[in-house]
């Protein structure tokens, strides 16, 4: 069964009696530190094997481009330079950045692409289960603010404005590689295919003879429960973002993995929250600024974004409250019995 971080993938329990020759194929790999899953219908295993390669490869060069846990990426190295002049990038990096100021800017800055100094210290705080000493919190938060990150888009060139600023894009670069994974197998000429890592499920054409991939969304309470609602989606991306496996209490305190760039601190919601959108970088990055932002903000943000809709389920005192933005009602869900597998 495909698990992605409270999302589920299913298939349908009549049997995959496929009105084509095509047969289905799953591969895993591990990349940007988590598994990496990649699901295709095609005619032979040869063919299959040859697309989730390129698939794979293309992945695996986004996550040395990426990285922020790799001092040599492509990233890193420009880190290093903040506080000189403009660098000249790559495409890749050019478009992810780009897309994650897209995102602070619509939100904000709850989604904050220079969050790195702020979540190094929460890393720490996290393994030693205690809070940031304040004057280095202060320093980390000063170095934080997604304005300070020029992108020239005619010279291709980006520049940290301050010495010590430092980027992260673990918000965003697994719904990015899910995108281009799926676009490499669609070169390679496979058109139904699903990506899957972490909380990030991108899909493409439906299985054959399927209205759709089904995507079951976990209850909060207890992700191993059979989920309550099942997406059908084709064309579509899915991604979870909250505090349901990554987190960590500190004086009677829970505090999730991403932080609230205000405070420099974990945000404390007990939430989860699904965002579906048309592309994997905006479902992806949009989950995690929804979730910073809160209910009421977080869904004002979906409504705005275009094609998207999300659930946020939150515990209010004792109860579990769950709220969904407009278009959420609108979303295809399965009509018919659908088995986890
Ligand atoms: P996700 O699991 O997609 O919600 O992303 C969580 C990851 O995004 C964290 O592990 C950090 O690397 C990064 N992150 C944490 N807080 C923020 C934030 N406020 N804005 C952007 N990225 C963040
Ligand atoms: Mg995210």
């Amino acid at each position: 069964m495909v698990r992605a971080r409270g999302l589920v993938l299913l298939c349908m329990m009549a049997g995959t009696s496929s009105p084509t020759a095509l047969q289905r194929f799953e591969f895993r790999q591990t990349h940007m530190g988590s598994e990496f899953k990649l699901i295709l219908y095609t005619t032979d295993e040869a063919a299959a094997r040859r697309a989730s390669d390129a698939a794979f490869a293309r992945v695996a060069a986004l996550d040395q481009t990426l990285s922020d846990y790799d001092p040599e990426s492509e990233l890193m190295r420009l880190c290093q330079r903040a506080g000189g002049p403009p660098v000249a990038i790559s495409d890749d990096l050019f478009r992810v950045l780009d897309r994650s100021l897209e995102m602070a800017r619509a939100s904000d800055g709850a989604f904050d692409p220079t969050v790195n100094p702020v979540v190094r210290l929460w890393r720490r705080a996290r393994r030693q289960r205690k809070l940031p000493d304040g004057a280095a919190l202060e320093k980390a938060r000063a170095l934080v603010n997604w304005r300070d990150l020029k992108l020239d888009p005619v010279a291709r060139t980006a520049r940290l404005a301050r010495a010590g600023m430092k980027l992260d894009l673990g918000g965003i670069a697994k719904g990015f590689a899910a995108d281009e994974a799926l676009a490499v197998l669609k070169r390679a000429g496979v058109l139904s295919g699903l990506a899957a890592v972490a909380g990030d499920i991108t899909v493409a054409d439906p299985p054959p003879g399927e209205p759709g991939w089904f995507v079951g969304v976990a209850p909060l309470d207890d992700p191993n429960r059979p989920p309550e609602t099942v997406l059908t989606l084709r064309h579509r991306s899915v991604s979870t973002s909250g505090d349901a496996e990554r987190f960590v209490e500190i004086d009677g305190r829970r505090y999730s993995h991403i932080v609230d760039p205000r405070t420099g601190l974990g945000v404390v919601d007990r939430a989860s929250v699904t965002v579906v959108a048309a592309d994997g970088a905006t479902a992806d990055a949009l989950a995690t600024a929804v979730y910073v932002l809160g209910v009421d903000r977080g869904l004002a943000l979906v409504e705005r974004t275009e094609r998207a809709a999300a659930r946020f389920v939150h515990q209010v005192d004792d109860r579990i409250e769950v709220r969904d933005s407009r278009r959420w009602a609108d979303l295809p869900v399965r009509s018919i019995p659908a088995v986890a597998r």
